[in-house]
Order: C-alpha cells, then sequence, then structure tokens
C-alpha cells in the first residue's frame, strides 16, 4: 500500500529548454520528484509544482526564461498554492538574480544540484524560498547522477559524464555545466543492467565529450573500454554515444567500430567550421585536415557509417572564403544530418570580445546557403539506401498509425507495415522510398 510520501497525489508540469542532456535531465527531476508523490501532467493549468528546465547555449535564453515565467506567474496568481521552480543552466547562471527578477519563483537549481530538489520541494511547500547552484567537485560525485526512472521504451539515454574542460571560445557549457566530471563506472553499468532488465535494448552514452571519459581518474576504464563493457550487458544490442570532440577521438575509440558490431554505425562529430582560421579563433584544437583524417578513418574501420555534425556560421571573422572551406568540407565529410546555428555571443566566453563586423542578414544568408546544400546531400544519402535491407530496431507505432518506426544502426528513421509483437526486436526491412528525413519501407518477410 502507498503510504502517505509515496502516494502520487500532486500534479507535476515540467518544461524543458535545449539539448538532449537537458531532456535527460528532466526524465530524472520526474524520477526524483515521483519519490515525493508528484506525477507528470501534460497541462499547467492543473499542476502543483510547475519547473523550468532551462538552456542557455543559444542567445536570448534567458529572456525566453522570463518570457515564460511571465505564464505561470499568471498561474499563480490563480492558485497561491503553485510552486515555482527553474533549474538547468539559466538557473546556473543567473542563481539569485532570478529570484530577484522574478519574485513569484520559489526554488532556483543549478545543473549540479538535482540531487537537492527533495529537501529544497519540501521547503518550498512549507512557504520557503530557496536557491542552490553551487558546483560540485570530483569527491562528490556521487550525487551528481541521480539514476533515472523507469522506462516503458526499449531506447534510452545514460548520462556518463557531466561538465567540459575545452573552454571553445563561443561556449558557455564551462560555465554553466561546470568542469569535466566522469561519472563511475559500476554506476553505470548498474543502471544499464537494471534498464535492460526493463525491456531496453539500445542505449545512448551522453556527456559533453565523451571521448575524454575517465581519463582524468585513475582506475577509471577509458571511453572504448567502457563500451566494451556495456557492449557485453546482457540484454543490451546497440550502444551509441554523444557527443564527441574531434581532438580527443582516439584511434582506440575507431577501432571500437571495427571490433564491436554492437557499436551502432552512426557518429556525431561536430565540426563547427572547415575554415583552419575559424576554428584557431573557436579554440578547437584541431585543424581542417585532422579532422579530415579521423573521418577518413572511421570510414574505413566501419564503411557504412553515418557522420552527423554541428556547424556555426558567421562566427566573429568568417570571411567568404572561410564560409566556402566549411561548405567544402560538408561535400568532403557527406554529412547524413547538420545541426547548424547562427553564432550568438554568450556572456563570459572569449569570443564574447571579438569584433563582430558581420550583419545579421548577412549570417542568415550564409546560413540559408548552407541549408540548400545540406538538404540535397541528406537526400542523395537517403536514396542511396533505397533497395538495401537494414536492420530496424522497432521503437513503437509511428504517427501514421498504422506503420511502425524504428532506427536503422547508423540513426535513419525507417516507418514500415509492423505490429506490435514486434517493437523491441531487430528486424529486416527492405528500403523502398527516401525523403530527407525518413526512410519508409516493407518488411523483408524471406
Ligand atoms: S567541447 Fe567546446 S563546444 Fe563542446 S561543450 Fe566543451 S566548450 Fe562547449
Amino acid at each position: 500500500m502507498l503510504n502517505e510520501t509515496t502516494k502520487q497525489d500532486k500534479n507535476l508540469f515540467l518544461e524543458t529548454f535545449g539539448c538532449q542532456m537537458n531532456v535527460n535531465d528532466s526524465e530524472k527531476i520526474a524520477g526524483i520528484l515521483k519519490g515525493l508523490g508528484y506525477r507528470t501532467i501534460e497541462n499547467p493549468e492543473e499542476a502543483d509544482l510547475v519547473i523550468l528546465n532551462t538552456c542557455s547555449v543559444r542567445a536570448r535564453a534567458e529572456r525566453k526564461v522570463y518570457g515564460h515565467l511571465g505564464r505561470y506567474k499568471a498561474l499563480k496568481k490563480r492558485n497561491g498554492r503553485l510552486i515555482i521552480g527553474v533549474g538547468g543552466c539559466v538557473a546556473q547562471q543567473e542563481g539569485e538574480r532570478l529570484l530577484q527578477n522574478a519574485p513569484f519563483v520559489d526554488i532556483v537549481f543549478g545543473t549540479h544540484n538535482l540531487h537537492l530538489l527533495p529537501e529544497m520541494v519540501r521547503a518550498a511547500e512549507s512557504g520557503e524560498k530557496r536557491t542552490e547552484v553551487s558546483f560540485i567537485d570530483n569527491e562528490q560525485r556521487l550525487d551528481l547522477f541521480p539514476p533515472a526512472g523507469e522506462t516503458a521504451g526499449v531506447t534510452a539515454f545514460v548520462t556518463i559524464m557531466q561538465g567540459c574542460d575545452n573552454f571553445c571560445s563561443y561556449c558557455i557549457v564551462p560555465y554553466v555545466r561546470g568542469r569535466e566530471i566522469s561519472r563511475r563506472p559500476e554506476e553505470i553499468l548498474e543502471e544499464i543492467r537494471r534498464l535492460s532488465d526493463q525491456g531496453v535494448r539500445e542505449i545512448t552514452l551522453l556527456g559533453q565529450n565523451v571521448n575524454s571519459y575517465g581519463l582524468k581518474i585513475a582506475g577509471y576504464p577509458n571511453f572504448p573500454e567502457l563500451i566494451q563493457k556495456i557492449a557485453d550487458v546482457s540484454g543490451i544490442e546497440r550502444v551509441r554515444f554523444t557527443t564527441s570532440h574531434p581532438k580527443d577521438l582516439s584511434s582506440e575509440l575507431v577501432e571500437c567500430f571495427a571490433q564491436l558490431p554492437k557499436l551502432c554505425s552512426h557518429m556525431h562529430l561536430p565540426a563547427q567550421s572547415g575554415s583552419d582560421a575559424v576554428l584557431a579563433a573557436m579554440r578547437r584544437g584541431y585543424t581542417r585536415d585532422e579532422y579530415l583524417v579521423k573521418v577518413d578513418a572511421l570510414k574505413k574501420a566501419r564503411p557504412d557509417i553515418q557522420i552527423t555534425g554541428d556547424i556555426i556560421v558567421g562566427f566573429p571573422g568568417e570571411s567568404e572564403d572561410d564560409f566556402e572551406q566549411t561548405l567544402s568540407l560538408m561535400q568532403e565529410v557527406g554529412y547524413a544530418d547538420l545541426f547548424s546555428f547562427i553564432y550568438s555571443k554568450r556572456p563570459e566566453t572569449k569570443a564574447a570580445e571579438f569584433q563582430d563586423s558581420m550583419t545579421y542578414e548577412e549570417k542568415h544568408a550564409r546560413l540559408a546557403r548552407l541549408h540548400a546544400l545540406q538538404s540535397d546531400m541528406a537526400l542523395e544519402r537517403n536514396e542511396s539506401f533505397v533497395g538495401t535491407l537494414q536492420g530496424v530496431l522497432v521503437e513503437g507505432r509511428s504517427r501514421r498509425g498504422d506503420q511502425w518506426y524504428g532506427r536503422t544502426s547508423g540513426n535513419r528513421i525507417v516507418t514500415f507495415a509492423g505490429e506490435g509483437s514486434l517493437v523491441g526486436e531487430i528486424v529486416d526491412v527492405r528500403i523502398i522510398r527516401a525523403h530527407q528525413t525518413l526512410l519508409l519501407g516493407e518488411l523483408n518477410q524471406g
């Protein structure tokens, strides 16, 4: 029987901005607060607790957060008992300032303080306001990675590290996520065994720079060794990871693609630019040629590998020639997908001091050229799969209710006619048609 503290009789509305790390943190927040009797709901009007999990990687993030908080302020006017919490990178960055600027907020917690949420929420239930935005050091890292809650899906994300030591000149992550901390390997494996028991077949390992996992702590496995241990967990059929820093991509990791069939044929390897001058100003720690040599090694180790990446357009000082080098890099790599952004100045970063003379319209025009090229390349790449047989891990029913969907090892989404009993299975699907972001197939019966 449920006792008073575990009864699910309070409503939590959770809004998440930004990256997969944040989505993963939100799942953890929901899991932690379930222990306090909060169940997640879809309608903020019915909430007893609203949490905004924020991201500050892009510009105007703070303004966006205050804009959303305005809506919750109106809800609080109607329901004086509503608790409002703000977490994530903007909370880390703003701290006490958030409570001063938005006094109707009750709790502010940073990226390293999820484990303090139960006591903060309990205090807020008794009318106390609190802010916790301290970073945790290596000695305390046990608290930093609360395990994920229960999952009903066949795929799951597992955080293996937090923070970053790279200080790329444009990036706010080291300031809001803190310095790099690797999670204990035994905790990671325990979580993955538990997920496997719940029916998870595919694990995506998450971290700002997974390639440097374990390198700074004596006795920890390095990243390729960790992948090997995870691939050995019974029931786990596929392992993915994101994100990789090109400078830390080791030949040992490349070798994993040749040796470990459970490691998926996909690598997200953000180049950010194809110009050496821009890469140096970004403080990325590699040249265009060094990046391309690594891409080449990956393609040799796993010929069907799908490479995806990130590009920043309009970095301060980027000339037309620099930009054209980025376009030519895209063609040389042949990205399956590309996440591209216009450069935005972030406070505290080195690049915020750089002279930026390009107008927004000029940057926008470059981004449009890049999108046009990438759209053509992505469609061409997807069309190259037509007629091939792909192993697809079936994840569930597609939005078109009569179809099922899953992903190939190379992370291409495929829809096909099937049945519910296939969920969790890797089935052979023949690709019959290609769109830019989707493949259509039919189950191979033979
Ligand atoms: S590697 Fe660079 S871009 Fe990536 S999180 Fe670290 S500082 Fe930011």
